[in-house]
């Protein structure tokens, strides 16, 4: 009896039965289970700190992959979620509705570009990107243009892997050649190769513009994440490509999709990086932050027209249903989530940040292995000129006592919004040292 695992799951574990436990059948996220990277268990987290199960204290640059944007273990998304926990956990949304989901979506309409009024909820920032994918080709279909079902996408792109959101990531930094039997083989663009303030150029968008020209007649969308392209390269660049790609696709009659999974609920400055433009995409998709980082819920709006067209179309409806379709537990601490940041006066505490970021990360400039230091909203990169070693590079940031996980290149932090000035400036010390350190970078 004493053998048998407490239902409730207290039972002791120290940090290396869970590691070891973990070795054994846990896949992580893009990682190998031969020659397998240190991994260090959680405990609990609380406001900007996690505190791993041997005790020791890390503050969070990476706010969970751009989500915990009020920090952890917040009293009022907390709140939300138990209040929630005590009417319903889930129920199915086929013929069935609830508060949570309808009052989510109201809001989510109001604060997004005034065009989108439709929203479909789903489980992860990926599905939502093939729900978005799903609707820009029915639309067509439903207009009578069914050979326009391909997207163009930009190089250097993240837009999530499963097999569909993938066909328009990277080719390369995606490995589409693993895979080419199973893509869709989409059209692709440059990557925008000016930065967020490099003054404007014509030629910035001419490759963008002769994609369309040769291919507008078989393309039902384009996809792009405005301003900030996150996992493909942390790349920012200017508003007035956005705004010249919307002029364009309207042309060339091509849908735009913005995927905003990362860059929506004020990371860039912006409550959406469209603003920067003020540009309003067709379909817009949303996720990470959407629910403060507290559980995982998506959502991909679309204009009236995308709407109508699909309801009056050959199928009538939109053919996509996920059994978690707007999860009222999610869709509770969403709700509380977005309603906490827009209650407060967050474009000055981003501002706040990024002038800590700037400021604190600027002796990296200075580093002769150090391609660029670029900070934007709450965002703030350190692109290396040779790939970092992770193993050795998160370990040295762990004696630092701070949580940062670099790709490639690319050292970056995207702090939780309720970050203080104190814990900043430990954060960006801890890179100006870490990054010193010429041995940790392969050569
Ligand atoms: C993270 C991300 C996705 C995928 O979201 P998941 O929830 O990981 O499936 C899609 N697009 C962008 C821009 C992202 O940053």
């Amino acid at each position: 009896m004493s053998d048998t695992p407490s239902i409730l799951g207290d039972t002791k574990h120290t940090a290396e039965s869970i590691t070891e436990l973990d070795r054994q059948y846990v896949w992580h996220p893009y990682a190998s289970f031969i020659d397998a990277p240190p991994i260090y268990a959680v405990e609990s987290a609380s406001g900007c700190t996690l505190t791993l199960t041997d005790g020791r204290q890390l503050l969070d640059g990476m706010s969970s992959w751009w989500c915990t944007i009020h920090g952890y273990n917040h009293p009022t998304l907390n709140a939300a979620a138990k209040q929630q926990i005590d009417k319903m956990s889930h129920v199915m949304f086929g013929g069935l509705t609830h508060q949570p989901a309808a009052e989510l979506a109201q809001l989510l309409v109001e604060i997004t570009p005034p065009n989108l009024s439709k929203v479909f909820f789903s489980d992860s920032g990926s599905v939502a990107v093939e729900v978005a994918m799903k609707m820009a080709v029915q639309y067509w279909h439903s207009q009578a243009q069914p050979h326009k079902n391909k997207l163009l996408s930009l190089r250097s792109g993240y837009h999530g892997d499963t097999i569909g959101a993938m066909s328009v990531c990277d080719p390369v930094t995606g490995m589409h050649h693993l895979f080419k039997d199973s893509l869709t083989q989409q059209h692709f663009t440059e990557a925008p190769i000016a930065g967020f303030d490099t003054p404007w150029k014509a030629e910035y968008i001419q490759d963008f513009e002769q994609q369309l020209s040769s291919h507008h007649h078989e393309l039902a969308a384009v996809i792009l994440e405005p301003i900030v392209q996150g996992a493909g390269g942390m790349r920012f660049y200017p508003p007035e490509y956005l705004r010249q790609a919307r002029k364009l696709c309207d042309q060339y009659k091509v849908l735009l999709i913005a995927d905003e999974i990362a860059t929506g609920f004020g990371r860039t400055g912006k409550l959406f990086a469209c603003e920067h433009a003020d540009v309003e995409p067709d379909i817009l998709c949303l996720g990470k932050a959407l629910t403060g980082g507290t559980m995982t819920m998506a959502a991909t709006l679309c204009s009236d027209k995308i709407s109508d067209g699909i309801c009056r179309g050959e199928a009538g409806v939109f053919m996509h249903g996920p059994t978690f379709m707007g999860n009222p537990l999610a869709a509770a601490t969403a709700l509380a989530s977005t309603r906490l940041l827009l209650s407060d006066d967050w474009q000055s505490n981003i501002q706040r940040i990024h002038r800590q970021l700037s400021e604190g990360l600027s002796p990296c400039k200075d580093y002769s292995h150090v391609q660029e230091v670029r900070c934007l909203g709450a965002i703030g990169v350190v692109e290396m000129q040779q790939p970092v070693d992770m193993a050795k590079i998160q370990e040295a940031f762990i004696k630092q006592g701070v949580w940062i996980r670099p790709f490639g290149k690319l050292v970056y932090v995207m702090p939780p919004y309720v970050m203080s000035d104190d814990e900043l400036k430990q954060l960006t010390q801890a890179m100006v040292a870490v990054l010193a350190d010429e041995s940790l970078f392969q050569s």
